[in-house]
């Protein structure tokens, strides 16, 4: 296929405020440079984000803003919650200057490809492979990729996607390590399965009813039972009525909690509990055992996310008692995605939009969990996380699973942001500006730009910079 002749039509449904961007060309959109940003966002100020693993972070993001010839711009970021955010910043760097040079258009006329381009600097591939600080860094850059085609095209992320064909969809991913899972065979007639009744998903998308909102914000461990109950009720009030809470503190405290929790939410309400990954297998099966009292629909994270028979046994142990096993927020790669459907080890599958490399590896797990009917629950967790993860779950509903997936609704420091997600009735509001809906208002960059930003080099700033560091 040529550059710039992808089956993609310029709808008249995009609200034409919204349309944005050049009308030259695809081919003719090169990409001139770009910029890296250490933004972090002092989460840790008031215990937000706070879990058993992770008591006081900092929700951060490496951003990668890609310039190009004309006026357009593409913003990506990854995710992580503080110090060694400046290592993804600089895996972004390196991964970023492969892209300079290119045109918008032969970068995607076939996304697969670009994606194995780009995971394919066999020096930096070294300090991976496809996993960790690199990986990260990739994310970043991919995201950054597409949001850049999608405001070329004056569509949100998720309907770009929606419009490709069976073939273009499948086309953007990279097979080579998952064809024992799935074939791109198997993915067309999988996408083609679901195009007969796509409309009407896209209709639930247009009334915002597509994806069913849960909130964490209730419930990190460093909340008091006083500033938990309160913000359950204040949930509760705006039709926020799932919620999950942090585990893996003490067991008594655990059991505590879980009982004001419970009754506060009533007992025929969604709950979950996320442990973060601090127990061991053993620990993890006692422990679960004492909360399913409580009826947590589903553990997350009980151990190591590389633990993939731990996992399974955990699994199979949980079953009698009717809670399921979620996890993917650490899970590196498509690999280990493919190992945990493979293995019966989880009944549901939380891919991260930045903990993968990006929009394309996502695609690849979304199809791997649909051809083993394991429904996907997006992590959320971060600031621009989840204006990601509503643009995956609408176009997981709509054209890959046909299922409405649950998703974590997080609007901490929402005020940095140019679109944050909202939430309705217990729903996501459809977003429908182009792009992939990630971009910092500049006075945002000029205060959390790590460490020089405003807030860096104030006394608060400083406090934390020179506090202890747990
Ligand atoms: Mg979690």
């Amino acid at each position: 296929m040529a550059p710039g002749l992808l089956n993609i039509s310029n709808e008249d449904d995009i609200p034409s405020s919204t349309l944005a961007g050049s009308r030259l060309p695809i081919s003719d959109i090169k990409i001139v440079g770009f910029e890296t940003y250490d933004l972090r966002f002092p989460t840790s100020l008031d215990a937000s984000g706070s879990d058993a693993m992770n008591p006081s972070g900092d929700y951060s993001a490496a951003h990668v803003r890609l310039t190009t010839n004309t006026d357009l711009t593409g913003h990506g970021i990854s995710f992580t919650i503080g110090r060694g955010n400046d290592l993804c910043t600089a895996a972004a760097r390196a991964i970023a200057e492969r892209l300079v040079g290119k045109t918008l258009g032969e970068l995607t006329a076939d996304m697969g490809r670009t994606w194995r381009y780009l995971v394919s600097d066999s020096q930096m591939r070294w300090v991976g492979p496809e996993k960790g600080v690199v990986h990260l860094g990739l994310s970043a850059c991919v995201n950054a990729l597409w949001d850049l085609w999608a405001r070329y095209l004056g569509k949100p992320l998720w309907k770009l996607v929606c419009d490709l064909t069976p073939e273009e969809f499948v086309a953007c991913i990279d097979f080579r390590y998952i064809v024992d899972a799935i074939t791109p065979e198997e993915a067309v007639a999988l996408l083609r399965g679901l195009e007969k009744t796509k409309a009407a998903r896209v209709r639930d998308a247009r009334s915002n009813r597509a994806v069913p909102a849960y909130t964490t914000q209730a419930g990190w461990l460093g909340f008091s039972d006083e500033k938990m109950v309160e913000l359950i009720r204040s949930n509760l009030a705006v039709g926020m009525d799932k919620f999950k809470l942090k585990v893996g503190g003490d067991i008594k405290d655990d059991r505590r909690r879980l009982k004001i929790a419970r009754d506060t939410i009533g007992h025929d309400r969604m709950l979950m509990v996320d442990a973060n990954q601090v127990w061991s297998v053993p620990d993890a099966i006692e422990n679960m055992k004492k909360l399913v009292e409580f009826k947590p629909v589903f553990i997350e994270e009980p151990t190591s996310p590389d633990d993939i028979l731990g996992h399974a046994a955990i699994r199979k142990a949980l079953k009698p008692y009717g809670v399921g096993v979620a996890t993917g927020e650490h899970c590196q790669n498509r690999v280990i995605f493919k190992q945990l459907l493979q293995a019966d080890a989880i009944d549901y599958c939380q891919i991260d939009a930045c903990r993968l490399g990006g929009v394309n590896e996502v695609l690849a797990v979304l199809l791997m969990a649909k051809k083993f009917n394991v429904p996907i629950v997006p992590h959320s967790g971060g600031i621009g996380l989840n204006e990601y993860t509503q643009h995956l779950a609408l176009l997981n509903y709509i054209c890959v699973s046909g299922e409405k997936s649950l998703l974590e609704h997080i609007n901490s420091f929402s005020e940095v942001l140019k679109h944050p997600v909202q939430t309705k009735d217990g729903y996501f509001v459809t977003p429908w500006e182009a792009g992939y809906s990630v971009e910092y208002k500049p006075e945002a960059i000029a205060a959390y730009e790590y460490p020089s930003g405003s807030f860096w080099t104030s006394e608060k700033g400083l406090g934390i910079i020179n506090g202890p560091k747990a």
